[in-house]
């Protein structure tokens, strides 16, 4: 299956400019016919940061992808995003894309009201529950964002799909799922049972380190666009550097017989590739295999951290966190009077704290072996400072 992927240069979020690259984008790459028809956006907005952080789709990216889809006679435009750790519409508001589609007129959906989807040629997975919107949509398009992931190593089009499934039951699957390969079959199921139509992917700045909520916004200057999720992402790893067999979803997205099978059957349309690379791309912090002795653990795989200067007691990693490995402990030393305890024998390792975090209160490295006199209470677990 063959599969166009363009590549806009574009080096800023000046409102006209990227409007004007996105439809650039979309037309090199064959924009589906939308006329009549309803489309569903679905960005990246994580836990709703800033959008100078980098962190989640940009407000200028939506408001062209709106103002284009409209203009190719779109009958209804709509937005929708569940992020992992959610109150109210604060993290909607916070990443201004709740803003830019209200600004733009366009209808921002409930993803909490959930429907079932069969995954008939699911690896891991034969059904989910996911938000309504997503199956009712004529057209969805994955509005996503160039980023490293701390367990996947690359987040863009396919892992932003995983916000389709409806708030705080994403954890679970990190349960069901704690390894990265076998994660990584789930979010295809997923991402193939829901079929996108489209995708754009916003590298004009994206995040390198430990993303995708902690690292560093790092200019790309690009957008990438596709029918085809699984090209546009590997193309997108291929302008920073990232080796796109070593993300296991993209890897295994060429088995599915889905999307591309080979990226050779990519045909790149726009700027040349070799004029985008960007060649110094900080990595993801590495994360080795799991399957080690609970003592081994806790040296060779890398762990979250909590800085108990940083942290403001907000409770989001708490009830995230699928193996109910944290609690919200009285701290004299906390900022807040209250610190986050671990219990690192039960963690995981999925990071979903890391990524919820709003006061970047949570890195994710190894123990260096001197650290482990830091535990205050008793085998693998410790309060926030660590
Ligand atoms: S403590 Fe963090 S990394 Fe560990 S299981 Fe909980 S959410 Fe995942
Ligand atoms: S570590 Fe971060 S997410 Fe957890 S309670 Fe503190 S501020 Fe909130």
């Amino acid at each position: 299956m063959s599969a166009i992927v363009s590549l806009v240069r574009q080096d800023d979020y000046e409102p006209q400019a990227v409007a004007a690259a996105y439809a650039e984008a979309c037309e090199l790459a064959g924009f589906p016919d939308v006329r009549g028809k309803s489309v569903l956006f679905k960005p990246n907005i994580l836990l709703g940061a800033a959008p100078e952080q980098a962190a989640t789709t940009h407000p200028a990216v939506l408001r062209a992808a709106i103002r284009h889809a409209r203009s190719k006679g779109a009958a209804r435009v709509l937005v929708g995003e569940s992020p992992g750790f959610q109150v109210g519409d604060q993290a909607f508001r916070a990443s201004g894309l709740l803003a830019a589609a209200e600004a733009e007129g366009a209808e921002w959906v409930d993803f909490m009201e959930a429907a079932k989807l069969d995954a008939p040629r699911g690896k891991a997975v034969k059904s989910f529950q996911v938000a309504r919107a997503a199956l009712e949509a004529d057209l969805l398009v994955s509005l996503a964002k160039l980023k490293n992931h701390t367990l996947m190593g690359y987040t863009g089009a396919l892992k932003n799909l995983f916000g389709c499934v409806p708030g705080l039951q994403k954890p679970g699957f990190h349960l069901r799922f704690p390894d990265a390969a076998a994660f990584a079959l789930m979010l295809n199921d997923l991402a193939q049972a829901l079929a996108p139509d489209f995708a754009v992917i916003d590298g004009i700045v994206g995040m390198e380190g430990p993303g995708p909520g902690s690292g560093y916004p790092r200019k790309v200057g690009v957008l990438v666009a596709s029918r085809d999720p699984l090209a546009a992402d590997r193309t997108a790893c291929r302008v920073v550097g990232i080796d796109p067999d070593a993300i296991p979803n993209l890897k295994d997205g060429l088995e599915r017989r889905a999307w591309i099978s080979s990226d050779a059957e990519i045909e790149l349309r726009g700027a040349p590739l070799a004029e985008l690379r960007v060649h110094d791309w900080k990595p993801a912090p590495r994360r080795a295999k799991s399957s080690l002795p609970p003592f081994l653990k806790d040296l060779a795989v890398p762990r979250p951290w909590f800085d108990r200067a940083s942290c403001v007691a907000c409770g989001a990693c708490v009830e995230i966190c699928p193996a109910d490995a944290l609690g919200l402990v009285d701290d004299a030393k906390g900022a807040e009077g209250r610190s986050v305890r671990v219990d690192h024998g039960a963690c995981i390792r999925c990071y979903c704290c890391h990524e919820v975090c709003p006061a970047d209160a949570i890195t994710v490295r190894r123990l260096k072996p001197r650290g482990a006199s830091r535990s205050v209470k008793g085998a693998g677990r410790e309060t926030a400072g660590s």
